[in-house]
């Protein structure tokens, strides 16, 4: 248990907590065993996916993407520290912000699909790409990429193509007439990414 900790989220893999950490306010991800595997297996399973996960948000963080800050890995107890990003997620935004014109969400669109742009540059597939992933810094308005617990590395345009298809799959089962959002989203991604044409073609396919 961590000390001042307060449980944001129970999931299947993992438990998310705030705590203070140093003078600043974190979130923990803490990934708990699974029973029903071998212990030694477990761990090393788990570890291996903490350290994974630590790495793509580093990776990705590096690469000019906005993502929470990485202050610590405890490997001991499979538990990531990084910064609590104070904002508002991209899924209830979208719901407030009302229905689409290109004129309205142009600002939006922009910064989602540089941001895209920018991790398949660096070969960070984030895996789960959806709009509750996605928030909005309060700060400064700047858009956050979280949750990497189930990205990886990959330089193959199929591995790219297809976390577009989850987002448009989102996109399109969360916010109704959202396919022009997403076409604009792409129309971005494709000017910020030379090396899209393959990835786009694998995603028409
Ligand atoms: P995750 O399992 O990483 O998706 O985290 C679960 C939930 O915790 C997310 O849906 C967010 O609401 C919240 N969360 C995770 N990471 C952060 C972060 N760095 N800053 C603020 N909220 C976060």
């Amino acid at each position: 248990m961590i000390e001042n900790a307060l449980l944001i989220k129970q999931g299947a893999e993992a438990r998310v907590y705030t705590a203070p950490f140093l003078t600043r306010t974190a979130i923990i991800k803490e990934r708990f065993p699974k029973t029903y595997r071998h212990p030694i297996l477990d761990n090393k399973l788990t570890t291996r996916r903490v350290t994974q996960e630590a790495r793509c948000l580093f990776k990705c963080y590096r690469s000019g993407v906005d993502t929470p800050v990485l202050y610590f890995v405890d490997i001991e107890n499979n538990a990531i520290y990084m910064e609590f990003i104070k904002g508002k997620i991209l899924k209830d935004l979208i719901v407030e912000m009302g229905e689409w014109s290109s004129s309205k969400y142009e600002e939006l669109t922009t910064k989602i699909g540089v941001a895209l742009a920018k991790m398949h540059s660096a070969d960070v597939i984030h895996g789960d790409l959806t709009t509750s992933n996605l928030l909005l810094r309060e700060s400064n308005n700047s858009l956050v990429v979280i949750d990497f617990g189930l990205s990886y590395i990959s330089s193959l345009p199929e591995d790219k193509a297809v976390d577009l298809y989850v987002l448009e799959k989102t996109f399109l089962s969360t916010h109704p007439n959202s396919e022009a959002m997403f076409t604009a989203i792409l129309d971005i991604y494709k000017n910020n990414y030379k090396a899209s044409k393959d990835i786009l073609s694998k995603l028409a396919e």
